[in-house]
This record gives structure tokens, C-alpha cells and sequence, in this order.
């Protein structure tokens, strides 16, 4: 195991592999100080719904309305 996060499934996944068009967001939360994100995606290669945990690293004001619409992946 290279990856440098931790990961109970089988497959590793990488970005080349990811779309944002195919995530959805599952939660929000705070964990000891830090603000923590939960992705749902899809595993490229076996297409189990994976969860993906992300700590926020910096927050910035972004010019797009929610919820995103198809046009903003293309
Ligand atoms: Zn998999």
C-alpha cells in the first residue's frame, strides 16, 4: 500500500479517474477544530460507492451558483 491516505478498500483511487460530475457531497463536520468534508463518488474500477474524507485546507469565495448546473463540468 502507496497511498498516502488511509483506506479500508481494495482498489487505490486516483483523480485521473474522478469526476466531480459523479461525487455528491455527504457530509459536513467539525472534528477536533478542523472542518472535514465527506464525498460520495464511485470507485473506477469496480463502481462501489466509496466516501471520501477530506479536512478543509482553505476556504475562498468562488463565482458560481448552487446547485451547480451541468454546464460548470463541461
Ligand atoms: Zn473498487
Amino acid at each position: 500500500m502507496s497511498e498516502e491516505y488511509a483506506s479500508d478498500h481494495e482498489h487505490e483511487v486516483s483523480a485521473e479517474y474522478l469526476y466531480p460530475a459523479d461525487a455528491d457531497v455527504l457530509d459536513i463536520y467539525e472534528r477536533d477544530g478542523t472542518l472535514y468534508v465527506d464525498v460520495a463518488t464511485v470507485c473506477p474500477e469496480c463502481s462501489d460507492t466509496l466516501a471520501l474524507s477530506a479536512s478543509v485546507e482553505s476556504v475562498r469565495g468562488v463565482d458560481v451558483d448552487l446547485p451547480l448546473d451541468d454546464d460548470y463540468y463541461d
